[in-house]
């Protein structure tokens, strides 16, 4: 066991439960089970919400970087629109694994499977 939060471990990408075997098996594929520990992980679900927080923090962060671009060059409108719209994509691809990870850990932690209401 390390010491680390299932969150943290989610974060990560590792086992809520040992912080070591892998949480995913491709981008955002659930692992069925963890390799390091053997803890059943397919059940849990995420849902929407790594999406929705990814969303989120990648337009939070966009706005700086967009009153940035719009200062310091000159890009135009249609540049700006292309960059920042490229640039808010993959900071979301780039975030998406991480709140998934984390949410998942969350869930673990909780001893919530994320399908609580149906
Ligand atoms: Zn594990």
């Amino acid at each position: 066991m390390t010491e680390t939060t299932p969150v943290l471990s989610g974060l990560r990408g590792r086992c809520p439960r040992c912080g070591r075997g892998k949480l995913f098996t491709g981008y955002l594929r659930i692992a069925d089970r963890c390799d390091y520990c053997g803890e059943h992980l397919g059940h849990l679900r995420a849902d929407d919400g790594p999406a929705f927080f990814a969303m989120l923090a990648a337009t939070v962060l966009g706005v700086p970087v967009g009153l940035l671009l719009a200062a310091w060059t000159d890009l135009g409108a249609g540049g700006m629109v292309a960059a920042l719209s490229a640039a808010v994509v993959a900071l979301c691809l780039v975030l998406l694994p991480l709140f998934k990870g984390a949410m998942i850990g969350a869930l673990w932690r909780h001893g919530l499977r994320g399908d609580e209401t149906q």
